[in-house]
């Protein structure tokens, strides 16, 4: 239940983070079961803290203060619960550097990528403290003459929220705004590898005033446990999850008993795809956005990028000369661009994909160097992809481009459909017929046309297929916590 100095030296209010859960305004720095896990830096591999590794019993405790606060949290004026959400994002945006450096030391993301992260998840803060006041429900003619009809909306009460590590800070801050804006209460289980930011965002709410029991956090290495604790307990009313399709699955089998509501983002297989009257440079740019940010560990990453025949080897050489600008490195460090993965279990799955794309014929460059330290992956172009490669079907997760070559339009709709996966695609073209066509043709929650980047508050962000249900963001972002009650009046 300590933070070490490799953590504290760095941060100039040290007082941002606590080494244990928040349950019911209180921080739990003793587990029941007597035991701590290690949160370590992936880039040099040092001890950042010991923390207290909470499990059932403590979850069971954090649901029950969510529970208890609930009612009164939703009985405050949507302003009340939206001032209280503004001074969180003050608070954000204020320490917006001690919590990108959190962020840098515990997931291994450059500094300035941490800082944007920070101030995208206060952004959800703050759009939704603007969306607390517009829950506006309905009138309905009337059925009979005798008949009033009105349509409320009220808030589903406690809601668990499950969230990756590969955005500690923002994917918990797109959860938890609607939540509370609307009047639910929150109990927070965060990866393992990542505890540190949503302590932060609790250490935050503490200090903005939020009452306690109202946004609850318990760090843990046993998921499952903590998990099914959530799934099964009846006091929670809904599952918000960010993660892997294979962990949504298990949830949404857990919840399936209590017929519990569920919001899912999942993982994707994100198609990029360039087109034959493509503006090459742009295209190329959005490329490296959307493949390296966060060392290829997002999952709206391209993960296929299929290149039209004519374009495809002036493409390949762009991107490798601007792959070669990259500087991989300690994120706290001046100028690097690329941070390490997060286990060891990434690296082998990377190695493991590019051992097949090779088995299968692809040529494999690994462009630039490779840091010191176990966890650094070099950026690696792979050209000669084809579908038949595990690499066409599974999320990479590093910082890995694969080049798959394409001749028609048709063709490449197909392909790029041809997964269980609907998260992120994008393309470029310059042509508006086959823009709006192949937007719509494309099997994808979201569509980025010209452009590498996609995310914003004020848009929803979500997928279909595996890819999971639900959206966060928006103004459709909020009814993912809300419940829909009709009102018929006899007058
Ligand atoms: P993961 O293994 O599914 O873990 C996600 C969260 O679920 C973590 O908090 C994890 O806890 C927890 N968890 C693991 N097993 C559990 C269980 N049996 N019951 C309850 N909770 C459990 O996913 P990941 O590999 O960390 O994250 C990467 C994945 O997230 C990728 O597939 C990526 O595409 C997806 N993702 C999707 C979106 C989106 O918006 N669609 C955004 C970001 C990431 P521990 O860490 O403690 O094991």
């Amino acid at each position: 239940m300590t933070l070490t100095s490799a953590l504290t030296d760095k941060l100039s209010e040290k007082r941002i983070v606590v080494a244990g859960g928040f349950i019911g305004g209180k921080w739990n720095t003793v587990s029941s079961r007597g035991k701590v896990f290690r949160v370590a830096n992936p880039a040099t591999g040092e001890v950042l803290a010991q923390i207290s590794d909470l499990s059932t019993h403590a979850t069971r405790e954090a649901i029950d203060a969510a529970h208890a606060a609930q009612p009164g949290w939703a009985a405050l004026s949507a302003k009340a619960r939206a001032d209280k959400l503004k001074a969180l994002h003050r608070l954000m945006v204020e320490n917006a550097n001690d919590l990108a450096r959190l962020l840098t030391l515990e997931q291994g993301k450059p500094f300035a990528e941490a800082k944007g992260e920070i101030l995208y998840g206060a952004a959800y803060i703050e759009w939704f403290a603007e969306e607390a006041r517009r829950v506006y429900g309905d009138t309905i003619p009337g059925h009979q003459a005798d008949k009033r009809i009105m349509v409320i909306k009220q808030p589903v009460g406690v809601v668990g929220l499950i969230t990756p590590w590969n955005f500690p800070n923002a994917m918990l801050a797109r959860k938890l705004a609607p939540a509370l804006a609307v009047g639910c209460t929150v109990v927070a289980k965060p990866a393992a590898e990542t505890p540190l930011s949503a302590l932060a965002i609790a250490r935050l709410m503490e200090w903005a005033g939020f009452p306690p029991g109202v946004f609850n956090v318990v760090p843990g290495t046993d998921a499952a446990a903590i998990g099914q604790e959530l799934c099964a307990n009846p006091k929670v009313a809904k599952i918000s999850f960010t993660g892997s399709t294979n962990v949504g699955k298990i949830l949404m089998r857990q919840c399936a008993d209590g017929v519990k509501r569920m919001s899912m983002e999942l993982g994707g297989n994100a198609p990029f795809i360039v087109f034959e009257d493509a503006d090459l440079d742009a295209a190329v740019e959005g490329a490296m956005v959307s493949k390296f940010r966060n060392a290829g560990q997002t999952c709206v990453c391209a993960n296929r990028i299929y290149v039209h025949a004519d374009l495809y080897d002036a493409f390949a050489e762009k991107l490798a000369a601007k792959m070669e600008k990259l500087r991989l490195g300690n994120g706290l460090e001046k100028d690097v661009t690329t941070g390490p993965l997060i286990n060891e279990k990434a690296i082998e799955k990377v190695e493991a994909l590019l051992a097949d794309a090779s088995e299968h014929g692809a040529r494999i460059s690994a462009i630039g160097d490779r840091p010191e330290g176990a966890l650094f992956y070099p950026t690696t172009l792979v050209t000669g992809a084809t579908g038949d490669m595990r690499i066409a079907r599974e999320e990479i997760f590093g910082p890995v481009a694969p080049l798959f070559r394409f001749e028609t339009t048709e063709e490449v709709i197909a392909l790029a459909n041809a997964t269980e996966f609907g998260l992120a695609a994008y393309f470029y073209a310059r042509d508006i017929s086959k823009v709006y066509k192949v937007a719509e043709a494309l099997e994808y929650g979201i569509i980025g046309i010209n452009t590498g980047i996609i995310s914003t508050e004020v848009a929803p962000f979500g997928g279909v297929k595996q890819s999971g249900f639900g959206r966060e963001g928006s103004k459709y972002g909020i009814e993912d916590y809300l419940d829909i009650k009709y009102l018929c009046l006899s007058v």
